[in-house]
């Protein structure tokens, strides 16, 4: 189904709920974040957009609309933690063999020192390579001299 299509059919449902708990004379969707109503031609304008649980970047699949505002108060607070969390999982799933391809960057911390790093691993073989243009270890302007 067309997201255009998806969000026709979230806006109806949406609609239709919010008749059973409320007597109103529009039909209106009411953002399930902030409580604010929007009518249909919100759709066309993009106020009401598709909110994806868990977020789209992990695979997530659209679960209702949003109002444009909440849905980018998610983005930069929620989604953001989750997408987070995923790629640490990932990143631990590829270092312990359950997982043969992964491609990320990853902190060691070494004795107090913070290594960046970036981790690959294609078909099983696992790659670690500092990252030097951020932290060559071999540079003395990243050397702590105590
Ligand atoms: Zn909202």
């Amino acid at each position: 189904m067309k997201n255009s299509d998806l969000k026709r059919t979230f806006f109806k449902k949406g609609a239709a709920a919010l008749r059973n708990l409320i007597e109103i004379d529009q039909e209106c969707y009411c953002c399930p974040i902030c409580k604010r109503l929007y009518h249909y031609d919100d759709l066309d304008s993009g106020e009401l957009t598709l909110e994806h649980a868990p977020p789209e970047q992990v695979g997530g699949k659209p679960l209702a609309l949003t109002c444009k505002e909440c849905n980018s108060t998610a983005g930069y607070s929620v989604d953001f933690a989750v997408v987070q969390r995923q790629r640490l999982i990932d990143f631990t799933d590829a270092v312990i063999g359950q997982k043969r391809n992964f491609k990320g960057r990853a902190n060691f911390l070494i004795g107090g020192e913070t290594l960046n790093i970036n981790f690959e691993k294609e078909e099983g073989r696992p790659s670690i390579k500092p990252v030097t243009k951020i932290n060559d270890p071999r540079s003395s302007r990243h050397m702590k001299i105590t």
